[in-house]
């Protein structure tokens, strides 16, 4: 019996109409999930010029009848829902049956599939059954999907540059690995493999396969639950970041979703550990009854709404704060940093030199000394094997290492060590983080009390900030401001916050009376409060070029130890770096390799 059945009318016509096939890419995502949902454990796509030229998808799945072959290239079939409500339940995967029709009209497509007996070939070109004739029994299904948008121009134009097309490949099929650990899947472009998993299910692994193995070494196991949610995945160090939002992957029930609100959730989980405007690699799946979300189905993407959000949120929140708050978070300097990610991204960037790049892709740092590329790529594939030692290093159980002072360097590091090795303190980002604990703790607190100011102080605004700052006296007068009206435009300061730096009153109520005046739209207290710890400690804290002794030196370390987060500036940069003795070693050649 055929498995495609032609779907209710109804419902065809609830699934938005929009336009399906837009980009090689999205074609690749129709036939992916065709294999997916026929249960494939291994999927490989080869493409050429992108999938601009050719497209062959080639899985083992179950296959199909010839009926179905047939009839998988009429509007409305479709193998994967029978049910409205089907559309609101994400487990589902795909559930268009017009999208074969419609790559069908813009292509030449040739099928062959089996469920293991006599196979069937149906060719089809420019939505036009061509051929159907009896074809060889291995069981699976391959498509290859040619000359894409041959009979449409416009479209054809509309395409972006063959990197660009290849960018936004890989991109999906990254995403597609990430949910699919157990599935195997191969990516080639003109002969070149940019992505092969080893289907093994587990998901560091497919991590690896996709961010590389030096990106995966700094990511953690993070899981929980609650009621509803069920919560596993990875989530990277902090001195992994990137300067897009790629790296957050959200999975829920199996499939990749976008959501920005998860994505800032993520993002503000690291706040101080990393800059505001760069983003962490965490890969989260989220399991949860399907009754519980609504799945905004468009053709390009993914969003999705879940009830009880706020227990989403903190459970998040949670797994992520505690994992950074309970790890020795100081990064260490290696001979080499070498990037997959560079390998992977260098070999697609080769293909299309023509073409400048128009996406971020390379992250990290260049190596010290640049060996061998092949060997190295080698010797890290057989590290990864030793599974153990991806494990260890999630046991460190000291937060903040013990290590002392030894001297400064260029008037702003301090170098210390210990047994292990040498540590390099930055010490304004060290003493910044100092600062800001105590500045957003005391601001934090209402019992803190204010200080008289021995000559009041008035101040002059423009109209329209001294209207902003008005409305917002309560705030100051919460922070222990005493701070009334004085005139046109003008304020009077009795008294400020006791925490206020010493010999620099003046200029930190300036620069809070700022803040208040450019209060962003997302406005809190909190994040007031926040901004003003941070701005008051950068000014207040001890300059590059600025000699300390050893005394002052360990006094410094000694409080940043008991920081809650000892290891970054409120911006997120640094304070402390570390250089193991045995990688000291072999920069200097005393050690083998
Ligand atoms: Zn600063
Ligand atoms: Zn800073």
């Amino acid at each position: 019996m055929a498995v495609i059945k032609v779907m209710d009318e109804f419902l065809a016509n609830k699934i938005a109409a929009g336009e399906v096939v837009e980009r090689p890419a999205s074609v690749i995502k129709e036939l992916t999930e065709n294999s997916i949902d026929a249960k494939a454990t291994e999927i490989k796509v080869d493409l050429q010029e992108s999938g601009t030229k050719k497209i062959q998808v080639i899985d083992n799945g179950c296959g199909m009848e010839k009926d179905d072959a047939v009839l998988a290239f009429s509007r409305h079939a479709t193998s994967k829902l029978y049910e409205e409500e089907d559309l609101y339940r994400i487990e589902t995967l795909g559930f268009r049956g017009e999208a074969l029709a419609s790559i069908a009209s813009v292509s030449k497509i040739t099928l062959k599939t089996s469920k293991g007996d006599i196979g069937t070939q149906v060719v089809i070109e420019g939505g036009r059954i061509v051929s159907v004739e009896n074809a060889d029994a291995r069981c699976g299904t391959s498509m290859i999907v040619e000359n894409l948008f041959y009979n449409t121009p416009a479209r054809l134009k509309h395409l972006k540059s063959l990197y660009t097309e290849l960018a936004s490949i890989t991109d999906y099929f990254d995403k597609l690995a990430l949910s699919h650990p157990d599935i195997r899947f191969v990516l080639t472009n003109n002969g070149t493999e940019l992505l092969n998993t080893d289907g093994s299910g587990q998901l560091l692994k497919a991590i690896k396969s996709v961010f590389g193995m030096d990106i995966t070494k700094k990511m953690r196991e993070i899981s929980g639950q609650t009621d509803d949610y069920t919560v596993f995945g990875y989530m990277s160090l902090p001195e992994v970041h990137r300067s897009n939002r790629n790296g957050m992957v959200t999975i829920v029930n199996g499939r990749v979703v976008r959501n920005a609100e998860l994505n800032r959730i993520i993002n503000d989980a690291y706040h101080t550990y990393k800059p505001d405007n760069r983003y962490p690699v965490v890969v989260l799946c989220i399991t949860v009854d399907p009754s519980l979300i609504d799945v905004n189905i468009h053709p390009t993407k993914m969003d999705i709404k879940f009830s009880k959000m706020e227990d989403l949120v903190s459970l998040i929140e949670n797994l992520i704060q505690d994992r950074l708050q309970h790890k020795n978070l100081i990064p260490q300097v290696e001979e080499v940093q070498e990037k997959k990610d560079l390998f992977k991204e260098s070999i697609v960037k080769k293909h299309y030199e023509e073409i400048p790049l128009s996406f971020d892709v390379v992250e990290e740092k260049k190596p010290l000394f640049i060996n061998d590329f092949e060997e190295k790529v080698e010797s890290k594939k057989e590290s990864f094997e030793k599974k153990e030692e991806l494990e260890d290093l999630d046991n460190e159980e000291e937060r903040m290492p013990l290590f002392y002072p030894v001297g400064q360097v260029l008037g702003t590091y301090i170098i210390c060590q210990n047994e292990l090795g040498m540590y390099l303190i930055d010490q304004h980002a060290a003493k910044e983080r100092v600062n800001y604990e105590i500045y957003k703790e005391k601001l934090g607190n209402p019992k803190e009390s204010s200080t008289a100011m021995l000559f009041p102080l008035t101040m002059e605004f423009s109209n329209q900030d001294y209207i902003i700052l008005k409305e917002n006296f309560s705030i100051l007068l919460g922070m222990h401001f005493d701070i009334q009206e004085f005139g046109l435009n003008s304020i009077l300061i009795k008294a400020h916050p006791s925490w206020l730096p010493k010999g620099y009153e003046e200029e930190a109520i300036r620069k809070i009376l700022d803040l208040v005046i450019h209060l962003e739209k997302d406005f809190s207290i909190a994040k007031l409060n926040d901004r003003v710890a941070m701005t008051v400690s950068c000014k207040m804290s001890i300059k590059a070029n600025e000699s300390i002794t050893l005394e002052e030196m360990q006094a410094l370390i000694d409080d940043l130890r008991e920081c809650k987060n000892p290891f970054h500036c409120p911006h997120g940069r640094p304070t402390t770096i570390f250089y193991a003795k045995h990688d000291l070693e072999k920069l200097f050649k005393r050690s083998g390799f």
